[in-house]
């Protein structure tokens, strides 16, 4: 066999000449050769190892090689690897029931897709088929998915080259406290003016036209914006008043990243449709789906439901979900989330925005965090523009480059650096991966004129 270091050059060479990227310029980008893994932990064949604070893309809840999902997996290939979804399989049944056991209020039946995008693509047509509307609004601060509908319903700049999309999207602002849109200056305020533009922008729009909203009930990438107390309850209300359906968007916050099934569940609010994916089995073979009302639901009783999925409830995918829920169960996993996100997560962070001028603020719940990186704690004038590349974003590159060689991989997003590890991260492992970012954030400090 290759020595190690022979082998990575070897799958370096492979992927650089016949794989294609997502996102990329496929000649400027460098995709590191990952060798394997273990719960938080992943190493690349030079025997460099990263505790990983990004949880591959936010989804790798219960980490790498995690012995249960395995076993699971195995046994299900085993005994039935595939089966089409018009037939009934016991684990698809049994994921659909433990979803519908923890989603929140009466929601209660599961169809299942591929992945976040198409979850979405499925919960806006289930809206459209039942109001008989088209139009769907969603937040600028967005990510929905990159397929047709979804990457319209997207408001971050990966929209834009996709452009023109679906032209019965519209836009709107979500709460955004610390980069008010609305010149608040409480929580409260952000809440109740927040509400009000939306409400205008169904009026303007018009509300017999609009079919869904769909929020992100945390935004993820876009800057783990917790909602204020209330707009949710308000957003909830206002599709009520208008006859729209509410399309909570749990792809990144469900199952668990925030001590909670579903996020909404902490808001009290009961949404009709939820999407979700990533960790309902922390990606280990791709799955997603929509959780439905009953009164969505129903109306697919006597109408056939025009949509469908080769593998919807790929029996791999469900024995892998059903595996999560016993972990998640035996294990504790949401109440190990909480408690590192209060006791460990939540103090440090406030340290490390009081110990560097370039943080300006830090938010967030569970483990799922923020820390904003500004030029300027007054202006809030962030500490690289919106949207940046190349050049203008190498401030936060040093920053993640400084956590990569401290032996941390980092999720970074324009200005911010997020912290999502995974949820079965040890405490010491935690507390030494926020060292890493203290330390890191000097060189943030640094780019301060
Ligand atoms: N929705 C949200 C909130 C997401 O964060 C993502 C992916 O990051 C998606 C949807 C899309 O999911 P997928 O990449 O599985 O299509």
């Amino acid at each position: 066999p290759l020595p190690a270091p022979e082998l990575g050059a070897a799958v370096r060479a492979d992927d650089r000449a016949h794989v294609f990227h997502s996102w990329s310029a496929q000649s400027l980008i460098d995709p590191l050769p990952v060798a394997g893994g273990s719960g938080s932990t992943f190493w690349d064949y030079e025997g460099n190892a990263y505790l990983d604070f990004s949880s591959q893309l936010v989804n790798l809840n219960l980490g790498h090689g995690h012995p249960d999902l395995v076993e699971a997996i195995r046994h299900q290939a085993g005994r039935l690897a595939t089966i089409q979804p018009s037939m009934a399989s016991d684990v698809r049944g049994e994921l659909a029931r433990r979803i519908a056991e923890v989603a929140p209020g009466d929601l209660d039946r599961v169809f299942f897709t591929n992945g976040g995008a198409d979850a979405n693509e499925y919960a806006v047509r289930m809206a459209r088929l039942v109001t008989g509307r088209r139009k769907v609004l969603s937040a600028y601060r967005s990510y929905h998915g990159a397929t047709a509908t979804a990457i319209s319903l997207t408001g971050d700049p990966r929209r834009w080259a996709n452009e023109p999309g679906d032209g019965s999207v519209a836009h709107f602002f979500g709460p955004y406290p610390y980069r008010s849109a609305f010149h608040s200056s409480t929580p409260e305020e952000e809440a109740d003016r927040a509400l009000a533009h939306l409400e205008q922008v169904i009026v303007l729009e018009g509300a017999e036209t609009i079919a869904a909203i769909i929020l992100e009930t945390i935004v993820g990438t876009n800057g783990v914006l917790v909602p204020p107390p209330g707009y949710l309850a308000g957003v909830r209300e206002l599709c009520d008043r208008y006859g729209i359906v509410y399309i909570a968007d749990e792809v990144m916050v469900g199952f668990g990243r925030v001590g909670e099934w579903f996020a909404v569940n902490g808001f009290g609010v009961v949404p009709d449709l939820v999407t979700f994916a990533k960790g309902v089995n922390s990606g280990y073979v791709p799955l997603g789906g929509v959780i439905m009302s009953p009164w969505i639901a129903a109306y697919f009783d006597e109408r056939p439901f025009p949509g469908g999925l080769t593998y919807s409830g790929h029996p791999l995918a469900c024995a892998a979900g059903v595996a999560t829920f016993e972990v998640f169960e035996r294990d504790r996993i949401l109440e190990h989330v909480r408690d590192l996100g209060e006791r460990i997560v939540a103090p440090r962070l406030a340290a490390v925005a009081d110990a560097h001028p370039s943080v300006g603020e830090v938010r967030g719940r569970g483990l799922f965090w923020a820390i904003e990186l500004v030029r300027d704690q007054g202006t809030h004038e962030p500490l690289v523009p919106f949207n940046a590349s190349g050049a203008d974003a190498a401030p936060v590159a040093a920053v993640a480059a400084a956590c990569k060689r401290a032996g941390l991989w980092p999720f970074t997003h324009f200005n911010r650096v997020h912290v999502a590890p995974p949820l079965v991260i040890a405490e010491e492992e935690l507390a030494h991966g926020l060292d890493i970012i203290d330390e890191a954030l000097d060189v943030a400090d640094a780019h301060l004129g």
